[in-house]
């Protein structure tokens, strides 16, 4: 048996594992020290009321003998998908309820696109981003090119047409630095893909957290996606199923690559390899997007999006340079005095017993800034606040 080679090229372990890791050797280190995590991107408020009751009901029916059911359709449910067809109608983005697989998060789903890609295409990767987009591609052996996020461009690369890739990532709302491509900015990557055959793998895990009515929340908003863009959204963030698991993923008929509708290869893949999410979860995620439902969702969002503001403004008095915190529920600050990323976490976390993400763990164009979730309990998040000034 020969392994696959190319996970020799991956960094040890994966960021988040590694910012784990140094918190429970601190932790052993100093019983007794509370610390706050302002670091991790996971929600904490519980679930909405809407979905516990449907899930409820729907842990009902699987035990009764009359609406008990086993293996569900490939793509989700029906009315699931029915439902996300709605939440797009909204957003002025009318899609076939084929075009949509629900599936457990975004982060599979990213990951297992990649199946229906040669391996010899070449990726353009934004940098700082999500590391699941180059941990992936690296694990396939793929050649990667990073675009570079700075403050210059704002944290949103554009194309360069001298540069040509078969794969794009996009993340918008950006993790990890909030920043958010408005509809000029994505209609040249759109434009760029349609130009070079590529393919756009949008992801818009945080769309939810949008409050510009001018930006946009899907790709598909934009003239021409269709045939060159596929979208991956989450329940995770939008709806606090982080630990329930559903996300779902886009595929338009419109696009065809080689004369081969991607639909049909993503369906193939899926079918062979992924059995579905659970009734229940499903039925919860249809209930997430009920009016009921999704006003529910959006009184947690608001809370969290409070939390940024408070983040910010703390920020913004101590003199710190950030970015994000206003369409997303990232905050991407420079480290003060020149410190490095993973200097300024160890600062925080020994003097201030606050836990962020180093930049660096995002990509090399994240050296020398930090990003603070919005994910928090309210208490704890003024209480690091009070901490950060402090120190
Ligand atoms: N995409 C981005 C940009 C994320 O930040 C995350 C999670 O943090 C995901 C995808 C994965 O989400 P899920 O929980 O749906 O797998």
């Amino acid at each position: 048996m020969n392994i696959n080679e190319n996970y020799l090229n991956l960094k040890d372990s994966y960021l988040f594992a590694l910012v784990a890791k140094k918190v429970s050797e601190y932790k052993a280190q100093n019983p007794g020290k509370e610390i706050i995590s302002l670091g991790i991107g996971d929600v904490t408020l519980p679930l909405a009321p809407a979905v516990i009751t449907a899930m409820g009901d729907a842990v009902a029916e699987m035990g009764r003998g009359a609406t008990f059911r086993g293996y569900g359709e490939y793509q989700g449910y029906m009315f699931l998908r029915e439902a996300i067809c709605g939440y797009y109608g909204k957003k002025d983005v009318h899609l076939d309820k084929s075009e949509i697989f629900i599936g457990d998060g975004a982060k599979s789903d990213l990951g297992n696109i990649l199946d229906i890609f040669s391996t010899d295409n070449t990726v353009l990767i934004p940098d700082p981003v999500y590391p699941v987009y180059v941990d992936t591609n690296i694990m396939a052996g793929r050649k990667i090119i990073y675009m570079n996020g700075n403050t210059e461009n704002e944290f949103l690369p554009l194309p360069d047409s001298r540069i040509k890739a078969g794969i794009i990532y996009l993340c918008s709302p950006n993790n990890p630095t909030g920043a958010v491509y408005d509809k000029g900015r994505l209609k040249l990557w759109v434009d760029y893909a349609l130009e070079n055959d590529a393919v756009i793998l949008f992801d818009s895990a945080y769309e939810a957290f949008v409050r510009d009515r001018e930006l946009p929340t899907s790709i598909y908003q934009i003239e021409g996606a269709k045939r060159c863009a596929i979208e991956f959204c989450s329940l995770s963030k939008t709806a606090g199923f982080t630990g329930v698991r559903c996300g779902y993923t886009v595929v338009p008929h419109e696009l065809t690559r080689g004369g081969v509708p991607l639909n049909e290869l993503w369906l193939r893949r899926q079918t062979t390899k992924f059995n579905g999410v659970s009734y229940i979860v499903q039925r919860g995620a249809e209930a997430a997007f009920s009016d009921g439902g999704y006003a529910q969702i959006k009184e947690s969002i608001g809370y969290y999006m409070e939390n940024a503001r408070l983040i910010a403004e703390a920020l913004k008095a101590l003199g710190i340079w950030f970015a994000g915190g206003e369409n997303s529920p990232y905050i991407w600050l420079r480290c003060p005095d020149g410190m490095s990323s993973w200097e300024y976490f160890d600062a925080l976390l020994t003097r201030a017993n606050v836990v962020g993400t180093p930049g660096a763990g995002f990509g090399a164009n994240g050296e020398g800034f930090f990003r603070l979730t919005a994910f928090g309990d309210r208490d704890d998040v003024k209480k690091a606040l009070d901490r950060i000034r402090n120190i």
